[in-house]
Order: C-alpha cells, then sequence, then structure tokens
C-alpha cells in the first residue's frame, strides 16, 4: 500500500509517517527532510532549497520533482509513504506521470484536518534535535533538560521555518498552492479526510482504520 499524508504545516505529517514506517514497515519520503539533510551537509541542493525554506516559501516545482523522481526510482518494490510532495497542481501532475512511468500507485491520499488555532501552537512550541531529528514540544513534550535531547544529548533548536513570523507565510502558502490539491485528489477519489487533532496515537488509529477498511 502506498500512500501521500496531506495536510498543512503542523498538521502532524511528519510523525503519524514515523508510526507507519514503524508499524507498517514503509518507506517514508519527506521531501521537508532531504532539503534539510542536504541544508546541513552544505550540499548544491540544501543552498539553493535554504533561499525559500528559511522565508517559508516553496522550493521550485522542478528541484522537488527530480528529487522526488529519484526517490521513487530507488524503491525496489517496498511501500511509500509521501510527506509533503506533493505541494502545487504541477507537482501533483508531474507524480501522477511518474507513478505511471514506473508502474506504482498511490493507493491513498490521507488528509489530516486540524484548525489553525492548534498549528500555530503546534508549530511555535516545535522543538527538534540538530543531530537525531527527534521532535519535542515546549508545552506538550518538553526535554527533560532544556535545549538537550533526551535521545542522543544533541543541540534541540527551534526550526529557522518555525518561527511566529515565517508560519503566518508558511499557512499562506499552504491555503494558496496546496490546499486546492483536496480538489485533486478527490476527483481521484482517493481522498480520505481524517481528524488530526488529539493524541498522536488516536490520529494513527484514525489512518489505519480508514486505510484498511
Ligand atoms: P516541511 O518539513 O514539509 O514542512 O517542509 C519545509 C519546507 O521545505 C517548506 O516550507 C518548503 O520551503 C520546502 N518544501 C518541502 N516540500 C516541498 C515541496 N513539495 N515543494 C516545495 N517546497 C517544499
Amino acid at each position: 500500500m502506498n500512500l501521500l499524508l496531506f495536510g498543512p504545516p503542523g498538521a502532524g505529517k511528519g510523525t503519524q509517517s514515523t508510526f507507519l514506517v514503524e508499524k507498517l514497515d514503509m518507506r517514508h519520503i519527506s521531501t521537508g527532510d532531504l532539503f534539510r539533510s542536504a541544508m546541513k551537509n552544505n550540499t548544491e541542493l540544501g543552498q539553493k532549497a535554504k533561499q525559500y525554506m528559511d522565508k517559508g516559501q516553496l522550493v521550485p516545482d522542478e528541484i522537488v520533482i527530480g528529487m522526488v523522481e529519484e526517490k521513487l526510482k530507488s524503491l525496489s518494490g517496498q511501500s511509500f509513504i509521501l510527506d509533503g510532495f506533493p505541494r502545487t497542481e504541477p507537482q501533483a501532475q508531474a507524480l501522477d506521470k511518474l507513478l505511471d512511468q514506473l508502474n506504482l500507485k498511490l493507493d491513498w491520499v490521507v488528509s489530516l484536518s486540524v484548525p489553525d488555532e492548534t498549528l500555530i501552537s503546534r508549530l511555535t512550541g516545535r522543538r527538534v534535535c540538530k543531530a537525531c531529528g527527534a521532535v519535542y514540544h515546549t508545552d506538550s513534550k518538553p526535554t527533560q533538560k532544556e535545549g538537550v535531547c533526551d535521545v542522543c544529548g544533541g543541540e534541540v533548536i527551534q526550526r529557522a521555518d518555525d518561527k511566529e513570523e515565517v508560519i503566518k507565510d508558511r499557512l499562506e502558502v499552504y491555503r494558496k498552492n496546496t490546499a486546492p490539491l483536496i480538489d485533486y485528489y478527490q476527483a481521484q477519489n482517493k481522498l480520505l479526510d481524517i481528524d488530526g487533532t488529539g493524541a498522536t496515537e488516536a490520529v494513527f488509529e484514525r489512518i489505519k482504520e480508514a486505510v484498511t477498511k
């Protein structure tokens, strides 16, 4: 089963992908993570992406599509979860074409619905470990020692694009460019609308039930 996790920034796509990868043995393809890793390694791709990411803007379609193509080609039969891609209609069309070429099929598009106030509080409080990527929240999941990762002892920071002024732009970009894809996938009869509020485990149960029904 191949899935696409869809939703605004802060909807829980990354968290739910982690659950799915662990419990259903799927490959996680997160374009945001791929860009962050390229930035950490200071590659040419990372330097290019940083100019857009730090401002909450979208990285140009051709860069993202090329990167996803490479990942899909390297799957060798494993099921996948797309997280954070597609984010524009040209990306969605390119994905359909790619899946066709590679003889792959998307089974479901899981759309996580979360109210704006919850998104903003999740994003402003989110902290991540620079070394291992573990995710924390200042209120709901603080680190035991401030600024230090419980898992690996790495430095825990706020992502540049989780600053309040950038979050507003990211939500705006989502509404304008990405939310219209809900209709795109509805028209393909692939959309599953899931309530993304509440405990992460409860959201996971809702997803599992919906995709296996
Ligand atoms: P995320 O971790 O999915 O919230 O992505 C973080 C940032 O990476 C976004 O705000 C964009 O700047 C960039 N990004 C990730 N995925 C895409 C995409 N599919 N298209 C364009 N930019 C993207």
